[in-house]
């Protein structure tokens, strides 16, 4: 009997009717001879409403104290699908994540998984009941209830099926599964049946937000199975494969935006070796991730750098730049935050040439400005103005002729 992890997220557990379906779905599975393990979001809207609720107390709540706040989410929904199964004649039984040992470190807001004790989930399975387990949420060394960050029930699901060996993780969502590009940026974008657990894990990073980077991260390195796939229509949605090495007839399988991208710049850098590691440490430090880095030479003594950040922590960025303009020498700084990144992201890479040059000269023919561009074994990024986001991506899909046929 293999053990399948179903994780449902908001929408799909979004009211009483949902999660009805939800365990209509689950009890398909068990069914089907399978032990039947769900990870749950909390119901669609909540974690936002408690996360204002502490904002209207503190505009910067205490972390742990928030922490113990947005995990009360899924402790709802777990619980009102353990009352929708049993009701059903199913014998079910919902758990926090302290009670199934998933322990994180201690960093309240963005807790990384360290362990998990299956102990308790396999005695439950062996006695036939349906686990369901809140997502989102851990328990770091001294009993502190954490959370993993925003859209974290997906890395649960994949570190629960992981430590639990099962045969595959389905995320359920409200997509049928995984698009050549964003539908509602372009109409013609199709679903994916299969892409490679590469091409996923640059298209979470690029911005599509099917599931949550970590999650897919986690999924790689442990090669765990995914399935992306709906829990409002039956298909098979998009399956995460491994093969590495297959050779795609076409060199890009998709096109992703990321919104929220902004670019730092700095100007006439002296003693750059020093500054630059100076730099990225405090960022490091700051937990502030960077992306697209450029440098280039100004003169023999001095270097410009450009890289980009998050917008939400732009400032943070620019305080932390600021800073280090008062110790070391740099001309001039400057920013620009309203910059989105478009990605051609395609394992097909690996044995196409042109793709850069088909991508800037596509961009250049629809006079879309560049201002940067990195390049990735199966990813080309460009960063462009925040308007032309559409414009790019619907240019781009064309381009690699990813349009659905009609
Ligand atoms: N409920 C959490 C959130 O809204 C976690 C999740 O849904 O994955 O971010
Ligand atoms: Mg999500």
């Amino acid at each position: 009997m293999a053990i399948i992890v179903q994780k449902f997220g908001g929408t799909s557990v979004g009211s009483l009717k949902r999660i009805e379906a939800v365990a209509e779905q689950i009890i398909k599975t068990k069914n089907q001879g399978h032990q039947v393990v769900a990870v749950l979001s909390a119901m669609s809207g909540d974690t936002n409403r408690l996360l204002n609720l502490a904002k209207q107390l503190d505009a910067n709540p205490s972390p742990r104290e928030l922490d113990m706040l947005l995990a009360s989410g899924e402790q709802v929904s777990i619980s009102l699908l353990a009352i929708a199964l049993i009701k059903r004649g199913y014998s079910a039984v919902s758990l926090l994540a302290a009670q199934i040992g998933l322990k994180t470190n201690n960093r309240f807001n963005k807790a990384r998984i360290l362990d998990i004790d299956t102990t308790r989930m396999l005695t439950e399975l062996q006695q036939g009941h349906i686990v369901i387990v809140a997502g989102f949420q851990g328990c770091d060394d001294e009993g502190n209830i954490t959370t993993l960050g925003r859209g974290g029930s997906d890395t649960s699901a994949v570190a629960i099926a992981t430590a639990l060996h099962a045969k595959e993780c389905q995320i359920y969502t409200d997509v049928d599964g995984v698009y050549t590009t964003d539908p509602r940026v372009d109409a013609t974008a199709k679903k994916l049946d299969h892409i490679t657990f590469d091409e996923m894990l640059e298209m979470a990073s690029a911005g599509a937000k099917v599931l949550q980077n970590r999650a897919v991260e986690y999924a790689g390195k442990h090669k765990m199975p995914l399935r992306v796939l709906s829990s409002f229509s039956d298909g098979s949605g998009t399956k995460i494969e491994f093969s590495e090495q297959s050779v795609a007839s076409h060199p890009v399988s998709a096109i992703t935006a990321h919104q929220d991208e902004a670019m730092l710049s700095l100007v006439g850098i002296a003693e750059h070796g020093r500054v630059i590691a100076m730099l990225f440490n405090e960022l490091a430090n700051a937990d502030i991730e960077v992306d697209m880095i450029v440098q280039t030479a100004l003169s023999a003594e001095k270097i410009n750098l450009n890289f980009t950040v998050h917008r939400n922590v732009y400032q943070q960025a620019q305080l932390i730049v600021a800073g280090l303009n008062n110790v070391v020498q740099i001309d001039a700084l400057s920013g620009n935050d309203r910059l989105v990144k478009i990605s051609a992201i395609g394992n097909g890479m690996r044995s196409h040439t042109g793709v850069a040059a088909s991508m800037l000269s596509a961009l250049y023919d629809a006079g879309i400005e560049v201002y940067l561009i990195s390049t990735a074994e199966i990813k080309i990024s460009v960063l462009v103005k925040q308007q032309d986001l559409t414009s790019a991506v619907q240019v781009l899909h064309t381009k690699f002729e990813l349009n659905a046929k009609k």
